[in-house]
């Protein structure tokens, strides 16, 4: 299975990336946790998008192009991927079309994510994450079980994204509806797009995604 999660910042991506992944066994590619690894550990490409990353603009196209390329070539993905934050732009649509063709291999669905802007910015001003293990939380909608200890790994150190403010937000949304919306319209044309709810609470988002899923 070789699916895209498409959808604004906020939609919900990387946490029904990571339902899938414990249901499926799929390793999720994230573009954003791929380029925040790399601003970390201080590499080339790392030191050439940090500004971009914080600007909430987008990376160049060659620069996500290689780092996906390079990854799906990886064994643990000879069985299927979930593409989480790639593609955003046409241009990279258009690659991954030419990559996996390159493979023999065919796309099995698009499913984009619906939130309004509203609650987006909601939801990313309220982010936050486990520093050792990212387990992703939240000030109000999800907080750990006992306050200040990841519910996964037992570590009492969090961070937030530095992108995760409602200034840098309006810039990330229109980024969104300006480069990566024209893909809905260009997988529905090729007749892979879904579209769920994702206004609704988090496991009916993931039900909905399971039964797209089983239909495949
Ligand atoms: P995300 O974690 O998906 O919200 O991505 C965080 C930031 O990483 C984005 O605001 C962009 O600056 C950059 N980024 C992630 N994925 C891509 C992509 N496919 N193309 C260009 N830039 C990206």
């Amino acid at each position: 299975m070789r699916l895209i999660l498409l959808g604004p910042p906020g939609a919900g991506k990387g946490t029904q990336a990571q339902r899938i992944v414990e249901k499926h066994g799929l390793p999720q590619l994230s573009t954003g946790d791929m380029l925040r690894a790399a601003i970390l550990a201080e590499t080339e490409v790392g030191k050439r998008v940090k500004a971009v990353l914080d600007s909430g603009k987008l990376v160049s196209d060659d620069i996500v192009i290689a780092i996906v390329s390079e990854r799906i070539d990886q064994p643990d993905c000879a069985n299927g991927f979930i593409l989480d934050g790639f593609p955003r732009t046409l241009v990279q649509a258009d690659a991954t079309e030419a990559m996996l063709a390159a493979k023999g291999i065919d796309l099995s669905v698009v499913i984009e994510l619906r939130v309004n802007d509203k609650e987006l910015v909601r939801r990313v001003s309220g982010r936050y994450s486990c520093a050792s293990c990212g387990s992703v939380y939240h000030d109000t909608d999800h907080k750990p079980g006992v306050e200040g200890v990841c519910d996964k790994c037992g570590s009492t150190h969090f961070k937030r994204r530095p992108d995760d403010n409602a200034e840098t937000m309006t810039q990330r949304l229109e980024v969104y509806y300006k480069e990566t919306s024209p893909l809905i319209g260009y997988y529905y044309a090729k007749g892979k797009l879904k579209s769920v709810d994702g206004m609704a609470e988090m496991d009916v988002v993931t039900s909905q995604i399971e039964a797209i899923l089983a239909d495949l």
